[in-house]
């Protein structure tokens, strides 16, 4: 049930759901997603679900996970990425098999003991975990050509924006009034431009730490 053969079902799955990024096919082949869930769950790890992961939070489905990461590369290789909502650390876990670094936060402690410990059963080494309030970001680090945000928002935390990089993106859940949608927002030579893609449900970006 946490077979290579399972998780290729599921990569077959997220083609015909119309991921086309080769290089993000590759990486959830990659990972093993069952390692990131509860041992109770792990049978499900490869169906197309989101999952409880304690702490009231879920980690996203296989194939918002993918859609995330294939907007957030563009097509590109990925140098410096930051994630805003480390959760167990899978999605950090498939950027970390595309970009040279990864810096994920976290605003739960309990959470990024629990995804340090994932990622190194997982064997990812280029992961670097912070505890601490997202919306800071990491301007020590910045800026980034990359930054996904796994917790929804009605818009885009300003220090974030100004840690991109020019010609990066971030991609996040915007909430407004007609639900939430995956929000990518690219940051050109003369500003930023926002574009609204698919429906998407997500727990909330909350302030503060846990
Ligand atoms: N990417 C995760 C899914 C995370 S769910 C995974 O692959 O499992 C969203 C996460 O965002 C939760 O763990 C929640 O605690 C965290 N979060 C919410 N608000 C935050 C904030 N202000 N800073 C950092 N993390 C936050």
């Amino acid at each position: 049930m946490t077979s290579q053969r399972t998780r290729l079902r599921m990569i077959e799955r997220l083609r015909s759901q119309g991921i086309r990024d080769e290089m993000v096919l590759a990486a959830m082949a990659e990972v093993p997603r069952h390692i990131f869930v509860d041992e109770a769950l792990a049978s499900r790890a490869y169906e197309d679900l989101s999952l409880p992961i304690g702490f009231g939070q879920t980690i996203s489905s296989p194939h918002t996970v993918a859609r995330m990461t294939e907007l957030a590369r563009a097509g590109q290789p990925l140098q410096k990425v930051l994630e805003i909502g480390t959760g167990c650390g899978y999605q950090a876990a498939i950027l970390a098999k595309l970009a040279k670094q990864v810096y994920s936060m976290e605003r739960i402690a309990a959470l990024i003991r629990k995804a340090r410990r994932n990622l190194r059963d997982a064997g990812v080494a280029n992961a670097h975990l912070r505890h601490g309030d997202g919306h800071a970001g990491m301007s020590g680090v910045a800026p980034f050509d990359a930054i996904v945000m796994t917790a929804a928002a009605t818009r885009a935390p300003e220090a974030l924006l100004e840690q991109l990089d020019v010609g990066g993106r971030m991609i996040f859940p915007m909430a407004s009034n007609h639900g939430q949608h995956l929000c990518v927002i690219e940051r050109t030579g003369r500003g930023y431009l926002e574009r609204r893609m698919d429906a998407v449900k997500f727990v909330p970006l909350l302030p503060g730490v846990g």
